[in-house]
């Protein structure tokens, strides 16, 4: 199935190619599975928010005015890659007033018909950079960037993957993404999953530590194919106060590793949010930076005496419970089963976003000032945040030396953070650089 087709444009000295490469590269270190893709200087296949786009380079378009057969057969290349776009990324130069070059660059684009993203480039030098150079262009979509610097590619990446079509997935794709679901033995897994895969995948039995093997299934959703894993998760019931190594064997560690989202299955009548799933959920959430939900599973059996447990049990333990979603459900009566993968779904669509990073860096550095904050008589200072991944977000902070910046400072950010973006089941992996002068 052919992939969507994200065309560059822009006359020459506007920064084209090294926005180009700028993409190629970041989004590559970002990518998994990549090896096998043909590489070619004007074209590359990258990924982004779970979207794979061909992003196409195009040197048509300069000299517009020359008429030699060279520049002839390449703006004759140029237009038939335009014709074919399904989102065209026009580059315009920020610093400098439109030239009758883009405006001829801009005509073009516009008879293509499709979404255009105007990038508006070099906007790291503040003193010349006009923000509304490319109004008369006409473009509703404007991004400034710095190519050169990498500052805000990721908000040209959201922009292109906004404007493109919905895709469908081919049916021998790679899963999306990979669920696991972990939990104390007959908290309801395997129930979970045979109604999630719709047959009897594994056996499901009153006997704790049943469910002997990791066991892999595929289920269709929204045209994703999602890997939904059961392992046995945590096989010995009184191991309480044994180390987390011993409260899981070795393959779920390795399956949790390989997935994305977590599904923590809990019984929500039997002794809920217990120790043992309380060091799962940090384990999943804190330390391998895995997204989380919470499956309050057999609430079928919830009385008033267990509702109120689980309530208080939820808000005794909150600063672990209020960053999770929760969805209740009972394998026995069927209630909100049909609501996991659409939670799940949505759940993924947080922990693959990219933050607005401009955005994301005014809003730590004003309130660091704000609220300044010391370490042995030491300010510290923050200069600039990047988003540097998804699914984990990974936001690199620069700053005046990183050892000034533990736990307590993590946290400010991070609270900061989730009162502003939508991150609910999303952990912010938040790491700490020095300033390179
Ligand atoms: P696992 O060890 O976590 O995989 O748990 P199982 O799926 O094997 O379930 C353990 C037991 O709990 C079985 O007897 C299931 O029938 C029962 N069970 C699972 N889900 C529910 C539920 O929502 N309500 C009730 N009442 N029983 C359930």
């Amino acid at each position: 199935m052919a992939l969507p087709r994200v065309v560059f444009v822009g006359r020459v000295n506007v920064g084209k190619s090294t926005l180009f490469n700028r993409l190629s590269r970041v989004v590559k270190s970002i990518t998994l599975n990549y090896e096998g893709v043909t590489r070619d200087p004007l074209f590359d296949t990258i990924e982004w928010q779970g979207k794979r786009f061909e992003i196409i380079d195009t040197a048509g378009f300069s000299r517009l005015q020359e008429k030699d057969p060279i520049t002839l057969r390449a703006r004759a290349a140029a237009r038939a890659r335009i014709a074919d776009a399904s989102c065209i990324v026009m580059v315009v130069d920020g610093t400098a007033p439109l030239l009758p070059e883009d405006l001829m660059v801009a005509e073009e684009v516009r008879a293509a018909g499709c979404p255009v993203i105007v990038a508006l480039n070099k906007s790291d030098a503040r003193s010349s950079f006009d923000e509304y150079a490319a109004a008369p262009l006409g473009f509703e979509h404007v991004v400034p960037l710095s190519a050169e610097h990498g500052r805000a590619i990721g908000d040209l990446l959201g922009a292109i993957v906004d404007v493109l079509p919905k895709q469908q997935a081919a049916i021998d794709e790679k899963p999306a993404f990979k669920i696991m679901m972990l939990g104390k033995p007959n908290v309801g897994k395997s129930s979970l999953m045979n109604r999630l895969m719709g047959e009897e995948r594994s056996i499901v039995s009153d006997v704790p530590g049943t469910t002997r093997e990791a066991l892999e299934g595929r289920v269709s959703f929204y045209n994703e194919d999602i890997l939904v894993t059961d392992t046995p998760g945590v096989r010995r019931p009184r191991a309480v106060r044994e180390q987390l190594e011993s409260l899981m064997v070795r393959s779920a560690f390795d399956a949790l590793d390989r997935s994305n989202i977590i599904l923590l299955v809990i019984d929500a009548h039997d002794d809920p949010f217990a120790d043992q799933e309380r060091k799962l959920a940090f384990y999943a959430f804190t330390e391998r930076y895995k997204a989380v939900m919470v499956v309050l599973n057999k609430t079928d059996l919830l009385d008033e005496a267990g509702r109120k447990l689980l309530a208080e049990r939820i808000d005794e333990y909150r600063h672990l419970t209020k960053k999770l979603p929760m969805i209740e459900t009972s394998c026995l009566t069927g209630s909100n089963l049909g609501k996991i993968m659409p939670r799940v779904h949505e759940l993924w669509q947080r922990y693959s976003q990219w933050l607005p990073e401009s955005e994301v860096q005014r809003l730590c550095i004003s309130e660091i000032n704000k609220k300044p904050m010391m370490h042995a008589g030491n300010k510290l200072r923050v200069h600039s945040v990047r988003q540097r991944s998804t699914a984990p977000i990974v936001l690199e902070f620069v700053v005046n030396n990183p050892l000034f910046f533990d736990e307590e400072e993590k946290g400010f950010f991070e609270n900061l953070l989730r009162a502003r973006y939508d991150l609910v089941g999303v952990p912010l992996k938040c790491v700490f650089v020095k300033n390179a002068s």
